[in-house]
């Protein structure tokens, strides 16, 4: 605030106070409360893209619920239910839309198949960190594009989470070059897929649940998962080679908490502003678990195996990112919503690269 609008609000604050001044006990519009707080109890059904108590993320969910259920004492009562336990992880999106559950928590890029530009909401290959992706939310207009987004469906996104930067992947070929993509075949899904296969990589989309299977019986060549906690979980280290770094394709995921708006209209002030406070400290809280813990396990995994930790060659990191670069143009070319995000998004990452970059070389 420069000091001319210091002033100016400093006179309006004045105005105020004497219109109070004027105002007699009793007068109606003295007191405005800003909610009628009352004992009605709210149930709601939060669906999930994760499977139940997921390491972090669907445990996160639960203490969400839990301390939005504290904060409330008890006025707001949230059921977390995993993927598929009452409806399929990849219905969340809908599921909240249409209105037969209240909330839900997932990340943008899986409803990519509703709108392209949805997946600027989560993470891009090459994209912000997670520092960077709050401070567009918060501060570089990152949230209300969003939310506008999200309005023809019914829903309101809040950030809830963030995985941070990931590994590249698992390999049991090696990166020496641009070259080396040529016939790999790799499991990555959204946008780091298209930049793979446009370097010549085959992009293969495997569940989770068969990775481990797939890259050990050599159906896939290589594949990229979260982190070196939920990495060393699956026992990647046993079965691949190399483990790359750094995970350009996803360079700090963003997750989300969305509600339908109706249901969020129904909810007092002040209900209102402790789940959207809980959704803060969901956000801040899963990033510190994974910071943490892929930390410990990064470790765990260099004493106990005798898997090669690999950066990606410098020519290798900017031909992909050559690549990802030409995609997201040719994204905004040929659709206006993706246009909109990606340009928010770009004149957010371009500006702050300047203030980031102060602290890499500590
Ligand atoms: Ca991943």
């Amino acid at each position: 605030m420069n000091r001319k609008d210091f002033l100016k609000t400093g006179v309006a604050m004045g105005i105020g106070a004497s219109l109070l001044a004027s105002c007699k006990p009793g007068d109606d519009q003295l007191i405005e409360a800003p909610a009628i707080i009352t004992d009605k109890k709210f149930k709601w059904k939060m669906v999930t893209t994760w499977p139940p108590n997921f390491p972090v993320i669907g445990e996160g969910c639960n203490r969400l619920a839990e301390w939005i259920y504290k904060m409330s004492a008890g006025r707001l009562e949230i059921t977390v239910y995993g993927g598929g336990e009452l409806v399929p992880p990849l219905q969340v999106f809908e599921a909240v839309s249409g209105g037969s559950v209240e909330i839900g928590h997932g990340a943008s890029y899986y409803w990519a198949g509703i709108e392209q530009s949805f997946q600027f909401f989560t993470s891009i290959p090459f994209g912000m960190s997670a520092q960077q992706i709050n401070a567009w939310m918060d501060y570089g207009g990152g949230r209300e594009l969003w939310e506008d987004l999200y309005s023809p469906f019914n829903i309101i996104p809040f950030p809830a989470g963030n995985t941070g930067l990931q590994m590249g992947g698992w390999f049991n070929r090696k990166i020496e070059s641009m070259d080396s993509w040529k016939g790999l075949k790799m499991r990555m899904p959204g946008l780091g897929g298209k930049v793979i296969e446009a370097a010549g990589a085959t992009a293969v989309l495997s569940p989770g649940s068969e990775l481990y299977t797939n890259l050990e019986r050599g159906v896939i060549d290589a594949t990229e998962w979260i982190g070196p906690y939920h990495d060393y979980v699956i026992g990647f280290h046993d079965i691949a080679r190399y483990y790359y770094y750094p995970g350009w394709h996803e360079t700090g995921s963003l997750l989300e908490c969305i509600i339908n708006k109706r249901d969020w209209e129904q909810l007092p002030e002040d209900l209102q502003e402790i789940v959207r406070t809980a959704c803060y400290r969901a956000n801040q809280d899963m990033l510190s678990e994974f910071e943490a813990k892929n930390n410990l396990y990064l470790k765990k995994i260099m004493d106990e195996s005798d898997v090669e930790i690999l950066p990606y060659p410098d020519d290798v990191m900017e031909g992909m990112k050559k690549i990802a670069l030409d995609i997201y143009e040719d994204m905004a070319q040929r659709d206006e919503l993706s246009k909109r995000a990606y340009e928010s998004f770009k004149a957010f990452q371009n500006d702050i690269n300047e203030w980031s970059l102060m602290g890499a070389k500590m």
